[in-house]
């Protein structure tokens, strides 16, 4: 017998960064094992005993009390009914196998078309572009991301266990193109040989993608057999690469410098240009060098407009002239109830509402990506009237984003790490 998933629906721990923080997962548990699953690593998800599976009678009944004008109740229907983009397919993949049987993805996807609820479908399998998927997502408001951390078939196999080939999710998102449903890419984590970029980008574009992310592997700083699994598969010995490069702790993970970053991420924001694609930088610092205001397929520029802006990232977006004030975000939509059940017990505050979190951690944030941790970003001496610090820009980080164009001369040149050349 298979449970219900209490937290099928919720708002990720990302909200004051991320322009689609309403989280949607059909299945609490991944049947795929990617080497590097955060989900996994952290060893929530994995630990669980059982798989438990969302409950689509319930949420089709939610919609359609709040599509009637019913009263929202928490912060998940405020979300609702402001139509934040859901992304579904947060925690687990929600074509794993287990969905040839039980279909809670079908009756869910069926739910939210019935709602043209607008929805980045986020998966590695090829299912979502067979019958009745793909009339399913042909008929609704979707955009489905694939992810793919790199173009080769043979190293996808020792990283992605279980997950189709490459080949075929590229197959994939040409089917879904072809029957008018937008896609994207997400390259996450970026593992392909740098000199294998062009050709990666080239197949997304080829493949019909509208839109490519790319965001670095993560290291998780629990979990040593996860790491030593993920070395294996890429025959590297990561946690010597992770230390040799002086890479900064933030939360549990160790990140790479962004000096080891930017150079790969700028080249593949041009290469995406260049195709006619739209950008998606997913490292957290990096996230306002994309398009539009989301990393996540780019959103707003793709057609949803009603993203979710009371962020961190937009503030930067807004910027006048290089100053980042609270002021700018101040009359973006967001929610009033508390976020309390969904967020960090280090980060709880009393209220806890999306608001109070925000405030709060304008000035700092100890446990997580400041603001000050955007690159480029700098706390300057001057407070507004409520005490709100008054951030910088930099020019050079003004420009690339006033002209979409790489870094100019004046930026230090940064060198990628040999992380990939290394493969
Ligand atoms: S498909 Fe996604 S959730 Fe599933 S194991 Fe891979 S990375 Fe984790």
């Amino acid at each position: 017998m298979i449970h219900e998933y209490e937290y099928a629906l919720a708002i990720t721990s990302q909200f004051p960064f991320c322009s689609i923080p309403l989280r949607l997962d059909s299945y609490s548990t991944c049947q795929f094992a990617c080497r590097y699953c955060f989900a996994a690593s952290r060893g929530g998800s994995a630990r669980q005993k059982r798989i438990k599976s969302a409950n689509p009678g319930a949420f089709a009944r939610r919609l359609e009390r709040l599509a009637k004008g019913g009263e929202a109740r928490s912060v998940l229907d405020e979300m609702l009914v402001a139509r934040i983009p859901v992304h579904f397919g947060g925690m687990s993949d929600p074509f794993m196998p287990l969905e040839g049987r039980l279909r809670v993805s079908l009756d869910l996807l069926k739910i939210l078309r019935d709602h043209a609820y607008p929805t980045i479908l986020s998966t590695k399998s090829d299912l979502c572009a067979s019958d009745p998927y793909r009339e399913v997502l042909a008929a609704g408001n979707f955009i489905v991301q694939v992810s793919l951390p790199t173009l080769s078939d043979r190293l996808a196999s020792r990283l992605d266990a279980g997950a189709p080939s490459i080949t075929q999710r590229l197959k994939a998102i040409k089917l879904l193109t072809a029957e008018g449903v937008p896609t994207a890419c997400r390259l996450q984590p970026f593992l392909a040989p740098d000199d294998e970029a062009n050709d990666l980008v080239a197949a997304c574009a080829e493949a019909g993608a509208k839109q490519i992310a790319v965001e670095h592997l993560k290291l998780a700083v629990e979990n040593s057999a996860h790491r030593k699994a993920l070395s294996a598969a890429l025959k590297l010995d990561l946690v010597k690469y992770y230390a040799d490069r002086n890479s900064p702790r933030v939360g549990r993970e160790w990140v790479l410098p962004v000096e080891d970053r930017l150079d790969r991420v700028l080249k593949l924001r041009g290469l995406a240009h260049a195709s006619g694609m739209l950008f998606g930088a997913a490292d957290n610092d990096l996230l306002h060098l994309s398009d539009g205001t989301s990393c996540c397929s780019s959103v707003d520029q793709l057609g949803f407009k009603s993203a979710f802006r009371f962020t961190f990232t937009q503030a930067i977006h807004a910027h006048d002239e290089g100053r980042i004030s609270f002021a700018s975000i101040a009359d973006q939509w967001r929610p009033h109830r508390s976020i309390g059940r969904y967020v960090n017990s280090k980060s709880r505050i009393p209220t806890g509402s999306v608001e109070d979190y925000i405030r709060n951690h304008w000035n700092g944030y100890r446990h997580g990506t400041a603001l000050d941790s955007y690159f480029g970003v700098r706390r300057s001496d001057e407070r507004d009237g409520n005490g709100f610090v008054v951030y910088e820009l930099a020019e050079d980080v003004r420009r690339l984003l006033s002209s979409g164009q790489p870094l100019s001369d004046g930026t230090p040149q940064h060198h990628a790490g040999p992380i990939l050349t290394a493969l």
